[in-house]
């Protein structure tokens, strides 16, 4: 008997699925700990939580479209117009806004690898085409050759700053050659989302004024990471007012619901607290860092709340070495294992076992 299937797309078939980091096994009488998705440890303060119950007492109704409240809190404090200021369903959520207005078939997308793994999924969806350009050996992007890649098809470049899974920034002058060599029709995505826990890296960019000055640069930032809202999903884009028009246009009606616009603005008015525990993860990410090389590990200068562990072929063993102790960490098959920064106890749990796995 023949079926008739319904007709796809055919780029699906080269989308790759998106690997979510997963729960810890549970073992008898440990406690287990997810070391895999970059959370924040800590659960939200009491204040923002109250907010967020607020807000849900008036979840029959649809939310603010616009996101008003949040997008001028947002202005506020990036110091930025209102106007360039575009809220979505998580930096992820922007970045396909994003695509869909910038890129199709036949385009080309720069972006180094590795680096996040929703880019690639995210320009295939669009119908354009990945042009991945390697890292340098220290885990850092290659400026100079993500700019010599751009070409007549070229349509958008990712930066991610720092980078995911690797964990360093580029440096401000890197970005100023970069911007001056890629041209004005081009657009460009800082992609920012560890940006709070950059320090005290002095020569990282400030992506505002760079914003500010180069109306082809887009700034994404997010609230999951550093303000620990990763599950309510909302995340910002800062663009020109000819590209945030595109953004909102391109953006999925009602996409940030009430109790994350709540929930974020509440954050904000509590960032100096959110910023001490901020503090506290870029010391523990210090003491592991530290431990590390105490190790003899050749880890990258990580600025965000991972550390990157190169281990090659060897990813799933030292994942699944984790995984025995009930720490989920994240293996890249074939190139290595990002592990987040957790609470102390998961993190000297980790450090045991990167002191017993062999090296290569
Ligand atoms: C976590 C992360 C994001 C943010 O994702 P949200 O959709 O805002 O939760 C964006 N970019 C990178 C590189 C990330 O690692």
């Amino acid at each position: 008997m023949t079926s008739l299937h319904p007709r796809l797309r055919a780029v699906l078939d080269d989308v790759p699925s998106y690997v979510p980091g997963r729960p810890p096994q549970v073992l008898e009488g440990v406690t287990p700990y997810k070391l895999a998705s970059n959370e924040n440890p800590y659960p939200p303060l009491p204040s923002v939580l109250e907010v967020i119950g607020r807000a849900a007492a008036s979840a029959n109704r649809y939310p603010d479209m616009l996101s008003s409240e949040l997008t001028a809190a947002i202005a506020r404090h990036d110091g930025v117009p209102q106007e360039h200021v575009v809220a979505g369903p998580g930096s992820v959520g922007v970045l396909g806004q994003v695509l869909t207005a910038a890129a199709g078939d036949g385009d080309e997308v720069v972006h180094a690898w590795r680096s996040f793994e929703a880019y690639p999924i995210v320009v295939r969806l669009s119908g354009a085409r990945s042009v991945p350009v390697p890292l340098l050996p220290d885990g850092r992007h290659d400026l100079p050759a993500m700019a010599a890649a751009v070409t007549e098809r070229t349509r958008l470049v990712l930066v991610c700053s720092p980078n995911n899974p690797t964990g360093p920034t580029v440096t401000a002058a890197e970005m100023d050659d970069f911007l001056t060599a890629v041209p004005a029709d081009v657009l460009v995505v800082l992609d920012e989302a560890y940006r709070e826990f950059v320090r005290p890296a002095a020569d990282a960019p400030d992506a505002v004024a760079l914003h500010l000055a180069h109306p082809n640069l887009v700034v994404l930032r997010t609230f999951s990471k550093a303000y620990g809202l990763a599950g309510l999903r909302v995340g910002y884009g800062l663009a020109h007012p000819a590209v945030a028009d595109a953004l909102r246009k391109t953006a999925i009606p009602f996409g940030v619901s009430t109790l994350a616009q709540a929930a974020a603005v509440a954050s904000l008015d509590a960032e100096e607290e959110l910023l001490e525990r901020v503090g506290a993860i870029v010391t523990e990410r210090e003491r592991v860092v530290a431990a590390l090389a105490a190790q003899g590990w050749e880890v990258p200068a990580t600025e965000a709340n991972f550390v990157w562990m190169p281990v090659g072929e060897r990813a799933g063993e030292l994942a699944e070495a984790c995984g025995a102790v009930g720490l989920s960490v994240r293996a890249f098959a074939g190139d290595g294992v990002r592990v987040s920064i957790g609470e102390p106890e998961a993190d000297d749990r980790f450090l045991e076992v990167a002191a017993a796995f062999p090296r290569g």
